[in-house]
């Protein structure tokens, strides 16, 4: 019994080191990815319903990892959050994605903004502002063309300073939308206060709509409260023509998601604005 003890001891503790190995391997990787050149970013459209025209896109960062090939997001930003690395990162999506936007503009592209996420790590840095003012200034996009997405938990912590900080954004011109809305703990009654354009509708209300009346509702009470509020609204993971249906119904203004694109490379993206959708 106490062999057999000492051998699901040591296979618990193998698997604990592993995952912690792989993820000591992935934060270390993680400090050099910038200097390596490993990110890469994607955009995806952000269509606008009435015109079937793309109005922005949403910057979402790529890691080609030398050895385990892509690392999503979902797994590494977490980590860069959690160690600090976010804030250099971050700011190398603002300035790439900014650059970007500044080079389709003197191309002559169709108008198009660009939205970028915000961690709330970066958001609740003091530096914040002064940074994308010399994003702005370093790469001579239109303040008009750069949108914020933030988190409803990044805005809903620190409520009275947050709104100083929204409004000194907003002063420079800057849009902000709400991701994920409807997940966090939202108040309404701080909602208000907030100096914000957009809703997002998260995806977990998107993808069931069509079947799930409860999603549905709540995709109607977004809507509704938007309208109230002045506030424009973007679904996000549309996948098929029959939740556009009800979004359309529900006149839901922008749309994201694979019915349309999945997020593109910059080339690809280039072309599609382009030629159009
Ligand atoms: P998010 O901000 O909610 O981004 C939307 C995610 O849904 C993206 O995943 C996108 O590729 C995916 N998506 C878009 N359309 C569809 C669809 O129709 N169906 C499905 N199933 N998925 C769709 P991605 O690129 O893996 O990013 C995951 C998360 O990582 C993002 O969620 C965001 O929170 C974070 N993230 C990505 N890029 C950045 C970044 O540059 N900075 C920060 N701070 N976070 C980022
Ligand atoms: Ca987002
Ligand atoms: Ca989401
Ligand atoms: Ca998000």
């Amino acid at each position: 019994a106490k062999e057999r003890g000492r051998r699901c001891y040591k296979f618990y503790s193998d698997s604990l080191n592993a995952r912690a190995l792989e993820r000591l391997q992935l934060e270390e990787s993680l400090r050099t990815a910038l200097v390596r050149e490993e990110f890469e970013l994607y955009y995806q459209p952000q269509v606008d319903l009435k015109s079937e025209q793309i109005t922005s896109v949403e910057a979402l960062i790529r890691w080609n990892h030398p050895t385990l090939g892509m690392v999503s997001p979902g797994e590494f930003i977490p980590i860069a959050e959690e160690t600090g690395l976010i804030i250099e990162i971050g700011e190398w999506v603002m300035k790439t994605a900014c650059a970007q936007a500044k080079s389709w503009i003197d191309e002559g592209f169709p108008p198009c903004r660009m939205s970028i996420n915000l961690s709330s790590v970066q958001f609740k840095r003091s530096a914040l502002t002064e940074t994308i003012k010399d994003v702005i200034e370093e790469t001579g996009l239109p303040p008009e063309y750069l949108e914020l997405e933030l988190t409803e938990s990044a805005v809903m912590t620190d409520v009275e300073q947050n709104i100083q900080r929204l409004k000194q954004l907003k002063n420079m011109g800057i849009k902000i939308a709400i991701d994920d809305f409807g997940t966090g703990y939202s108040s309404l009654s701080y909602l208000k206060k907030f100096p914000i354009d957009t809703l997002k509708i998260d995806r977990s209300f998107v993808t069931d709509l069509a079947e799930n009346k409860e999603d549905e509702a709540i995709v109607k009470a977004i809507m509704a409260l938007a309208d109230t509020m002045n506030l424009g609204v973007i679904a996000e993971g549309v996948e098929s023509q029959s939740q556009l249906a009800i979004l359309r119904q529900y006149e839901c203004e922008l749309i994201q998601g694979y019915l349309f694109s999945r997020p593109l490379n910059k080339d690809d993206i280039g072309m599609l604005l382009k030629t159009g959708l």
